[in-house]
């Protein structure tokens, strides 16, 4: 049997972080993945970094969003020293571009951004064209925040791990959970194919697979949403920031090439890559920049995001003494990475936190399915 302080399920971005801020606190710290980890959601991702909510369901994430992207920099930097790798951080802002088409009102979108205190500034077409050359001419105006970020996810990752292993983690790979070691009210580790292990807290971050772990799925309720990704190299294209429309985003990254992203489909564990899901990003792509047209498709894929019933991130302690849980991030994981591993830590070294996560609760799960067991 191993015995650690800190027992996690799922070596991601999540997973791998709160091990690396747990392991600088001191704390023995191990993390079982069932494969390779950082694989899964973590790998397929388009690494933007923008609080600025996607619809008004969101909105409840802001404070928490807008924390973890200025907590940022610092994480980044950490990171970075320790692992000695680099993650492809660029601080560039985003531009969100508007057609005829488009639902929401310029002025609109100004509005709510300014309501939720994010920076955004509003730009007529020339003056975007200007800043992004890339953009259509169909363009009618555009939104620049000048404080978004994105990064190189699978860069992030890889260092995550790796930073997390140097400040003394340690990572089990191909080591899958089958079931939470539960003992009356007190979760008393992992319990793993043929062998247990005992800790004093465990974390579950399994992204989207958490639910499917024994024990978990009251608190964790998550299902996979699908997003398929193409990356495109256009060498005489310019562009420096993460640019958007209704229908498409695009991510440049430091070695030229472009993401272009992404679908939200709930087609189960399915992570196949499809021509209409591809049709569909090029189309929008293209719309938003004409000059991807000549662009070489280098790569395409799919993964999985860990959503939840009400698409909020699902974080803190349950009912079980020691057990914890940091899922549900669904499209916010790698914006949401620094924050988690943050309020976590606290939590296991002090026992409070300095933001206020009720509402993302896993509680908030469980109490519907104790209902509901007495409605039936
Ligand atoms: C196409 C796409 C685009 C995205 N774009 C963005 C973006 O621009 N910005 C943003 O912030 N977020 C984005 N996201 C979301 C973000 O990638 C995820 O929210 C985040 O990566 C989730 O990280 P995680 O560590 O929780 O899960 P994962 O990365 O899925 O990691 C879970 C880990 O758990 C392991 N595991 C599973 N089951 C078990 C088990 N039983 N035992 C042990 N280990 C297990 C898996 O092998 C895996 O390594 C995107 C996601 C996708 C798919």
């Amino acid at each position: 049997m191993k015995k650690c302080d800190v027992a996690i399920a799922g070596g991601g971005v999540i997973g791998g972080s709160i091990a690396f801020e747990l392991a600088r606190a001191g704390l023995r710290v191990s993390v079982f993945d069932r494969q390779k980890p950082g694989q899964e959601a973590s790998w397929a991702s388009a690494g933007i970094i923008s609080p600025a909510p996607e619809n008004p369901r969101m909105i409840a994430t802001v404070e928490l969003a807008k924390r973890s992207a200025a907590l940022y920099p610092e994480f980044v930097a950490l990171v970075e020293e320790i692992s000695g790798q680099s993650t492809g951080f660029r601080r560039k802002g985003t531009l969100e571009a508007l057609f005829s088409h488009t639902k929401v009102e310029l002025s609109t979108i100004i509005a709510l951004h300014h309501g939720l205190g994010l920076k955004a500034e509003p730009l007529r077409a020339e003056d975007a064209r200007e800043v992004e050359p890339a953009l259509s001419d169909e363009v009618e105006a555009a939104v620049l925040r000048p404080d978004e970020a994105s990064i190189d996810n699978r860069a992030l990752t890889s260092a995550v791990l790796e930073a997390a292993q140097r400040s003394g983690a340690e990572i089990f790979p191909g080591s899958g959970v089958k079931a939470i070691w539960r003992e009356g009210a007190r979760c008393r580790g992992l319990a793993l194919q043929n062998e247990k292990v005992e800790a004093k807290w465990t974390i579950i971050a399994a992204g989207c697979f958490s639910g499917m772990i024994e024990g978990i799925s009251a608190y964790a309720p998550v299902r996979p949403a699908k997003g398929q990704m193409a990356a495109l190299r256009a060498d005489e294209l310019k562009m420096e920031r993460v640019l958007w429309s209704e229908k498409v985003y695009l991510v440049p990254r430091n070695d030229g090439r472009i993401l272009a992203g992404a679908t939200v489909e709930y087609v189960g564990f399915d992570k196949r890559v499809t021509a209409g899901g591809i049709e569909k990003i090029l189309a929008a792509a293209i719309e938003l920049a004409p000059g991807l047209k000549d662009a070489r498709i280098e790569e395409t894929w799919a993964g999985l995001r860990p959503d939840s019933a009400d698409h909020l991130p699902i974080l803190g302690p349950t009912d079980l003494e020691g057990l914890l849980m940091a899922t549900g991030h669904f499209r916010s994981g790698i914006l949401l990475t620094p924050i988690t591993a943050r309020l976590i830590r606290e939590w296991v070294t002090e026992l409070k936190v300095s933001l206020d996560w009720d509402r993302f609760s896993p509680l908030r799960f469980y109490a519907l399915t104790v209902d509901n067991q007495y409605c039936r």
